[in-house]
């Protein structure tokens, strides 16, 4: 059987990166009739600085993103991390598994905790072992994310084959997919063309959030980095060593269904006094229906918290099974 796992941590607002490289994949697999489980994870945000009282309304506000771009929790599994208690005991038996040389690779962690590794919370080095736990406790086969999560999901594919070998329990756990084909999957910062854009980028400016007006929107565009070559080139070879340009030409393309050819025969040779405008009125019109109905949705979240709750049994009916067989294959004493 195959499952898509995915999750979104409630760190900030969501940015048209999170829009492009995974929520919008993550209607259309459910349309699709994929078996989808998506979830706000909760305990990913604490691995950072965060502030107590603002936390469960943004797991609200991320939860709403994920309705209003169309994740229906009638047909997809929404729900908390937190909530479901696989996830973390999950993670501690995946601790065993996984090799302290696996975690001191990841990229992520090294980006995230900066120059004093040593001050960073042990639950941020840890962070891709439950994100493993995540995925597996569902069995899940496939997960949509952005290109920023390619070595995490190298990480559970190895997390779980070790597993399945250690503990003699073959094909147990699949070797999970990740989904991160299209256009989309890695937007870079509007003020860096070589940074990905981050919720927890201090830099406002550096992002498109989904909540932003049609005034932000267009001022942000206006003032995003470009560079001194000149207009827009004429042909793909032309983004070659302008990251900012290109990062545009790519979110126009991925907004559009478009490739960066065609992005660039109609707007080749052309200032960015038009591309850019151009750029801010397709990106308004795309996240303006989404904006609106998460509004709606945020002004009566006694709805989103039922079918949060609602998403928490269905996780827990899938999960406990397999923590049930875990437990057994692991030889913990039963009752
Ligand atoms: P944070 O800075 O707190 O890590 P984030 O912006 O990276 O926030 P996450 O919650 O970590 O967001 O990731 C949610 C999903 O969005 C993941 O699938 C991730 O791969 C994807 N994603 C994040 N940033 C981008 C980006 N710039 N381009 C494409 N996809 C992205
Ligand atoms: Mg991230």
């Amino acid at each position: 059987p195959q499952r898509v796992f995915s999750g979104i941590q409630p760190t900030g607002n969501l940015h048209l990166g999170n829009y492009l490289g995974a929520l919008k994949k993550f209607a259309r697999l459910q349309d699709a009739g994929w078996d989808c489980v998506y979830c706000v994870v909760d305990l990913h945000a604490i691995t950072m600085p965060y502030d107590t009282k603002a936390l469960a309304n943004q797991t609200r506000q991320i939860a709403a993103a994920m309705m209003a771009s169309g994740v229906d929790p009638e047909k997809s599994v929404l729900f908390v991390q937190s909530s479901v208690r696989a996830h973390t005991e999950l993670t501690w038996v995946f601790d065993s598994v996984a090799r302290m040389g696996w975690l001191e690779k990841m990229i992520q962690f090294k980006e995230k905790s900066g120059k004093d590794a040593e001050r960073a919370s042990v639950g941020l080095f840890n962070y891709p072992v439950l994100q493993a736990a995540d995925i597996l406790a569902y069995k899940a086969t496939h997960v949509p994310v952005g290109e920023d999560q390619k070595q995490h999901l190298e990480l559970s594919r190895n997390i779980a084959d070790r597993f399945n070998r250690d503990f003699d329990a073959p094909d147990f756990f699949p070797l999970p997919e990740a989904l991160i084909e299209g256009p989309g999957a890695r937007i870079m910062s509007l003020k860096d063309g070589t940074k990905k854009m981050s919720k927890s980028d201090p830099a406002e400016n550096s992002r498109i959030n989904l909540i932003d007006d049609a005034d932000t929107i267009a001022r942000k565009i206006k003032k995003s980095k470009t560079d001194t070559l000149g207009d827009m080139p004429s042909d793909v070879e032309g983004l070659e060593g302008r990251p900012e340009v290109a990062n545009l030409v790519g979110i126009y393309g991925a907004l559009a269904n478009m490739s960066d050819e065609q992005v660039l025969a109609e707007y080749g040779g052309k200032g960015f006094g038009t591309f850019k405008p151009a750029l801010a009125e397709l990106a308004v019109d795309h996240l303006s229906p989404i904006t609106a109905r998460m509004r709606e949705l945020m002004d009566n979240p006694g709805e989103i918290d039922a079918a949060l709750r609602k998403g928490a049994e269905k996780a827990n009916a899938i999960a406990e099974p397999i923590m049930d067989e875990v437990r057994q294959i692991v030889g913990f004493w039963q009752p």
